[in-house]
């Protein structure tokens, strides 16, 4: 279970009335039960109920079960499409391992704004049911043209665009470290944009097949090409 709160030896952790509804109501748990928490910074710790409410109770942390697993330093930039779609690559990209998460405006982006709070609600449930201690980051919509203009120093790019195709479908040679992958909305890139990513030093043009995909099946092909290449 996901807690926003400290966790360590010594720490009681107070439950919201979700949290409780949930593991007293549904569950069925009571005092002296065990629960497994995480809260994406602490690893999983192995607490004991020592209250029980309908609207809230108590769990005492006894000691870690697994430490915090960090992910590979890889990041997803994706242009947000429509909300289902949208939900469903953030799910994925915290399943297949990605470290951060960056919904980015580009040329043909169609949405202004996005629900962040929404989509980190979704990380977390996505964290949760992986079995994940870490909690990937869910940014705020910002604009590619930004974040290109102030890349980190050292992060590879992997650009995907099916205007590649032909390309080799592969990441050989490419050296492992600080990654990130962009995957474009629904219109593909413009051209402005094209000419930019493919005079940048550190993005590298990737295909992803002879076939245009989804812009969500895009990120899972994408994140999967990735961890056979370079993950651990
Ligand atoms: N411009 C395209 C069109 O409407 O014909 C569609 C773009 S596609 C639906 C959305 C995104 O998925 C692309 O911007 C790209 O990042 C990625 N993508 C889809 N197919 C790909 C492929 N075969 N190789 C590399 N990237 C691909």
């Amino acid at each position: 279970l996901y807690v926003d709160h400290p966790l360590g030896a010594g720490q009681s952790v107070p439950l919201t009335r979700e949290q409780a509804h949930y593991l007293f109501g549904v569950m069925r748990l009571a005092v002296g039960d065990p629960v497994a928490l995480f809260n994406g910074r602490e690893g999983e710790w192995l607490t004991t109920v020592a209250e029980a409410g309908k609207r809230g109770g108590m769990l005492d942390c006894v000691e870690q079960s697994a430490p915090l697993m960090l992910p590979p330093d890889l990041w997803l930039l994706f242009a947000p499409i429509k909300k289902a779609r949208t939900d469903f690559i953030v799910e994925k990209a915290v399943e297949m391992g990605a470290a951060r998460i960056l919904p980015v405006q580009t040329d043909f982006t169609n949405s202004e704004r996005i629900r962040q709070d929404r989509l980190q609600a979704h990380a977390v449930e996505a964290a949760e049911q992986c079995g994940g201690t870490f909690v990937p980051e869910v940014a705020d919509l910002s604009k590619l043209d930004r974040l290109l203009a102030d890349w980190p120093e050292g992060r590879q790019l992997m650009f995907c665009d099916e205007a590649e195709a032909g390309a080799a479908l592969t990441l050989a040679g490419a050296a492992p470290g600080p990654w990130a992958i962009l995957i474009g909305p629904e219109g593909g890139f413009s051209e402005v944009e094209r000419k930019r990513l493919s005079g940048l030093p550190f993005a590298r043009a990737v295909s992803l097949g002879p076939r245009i995909l989804r812009a969500d099946t895009a990120a899972v092909a994408a994140l999967t090409l990735w961890q056979v290449a370079l993950g651990d």
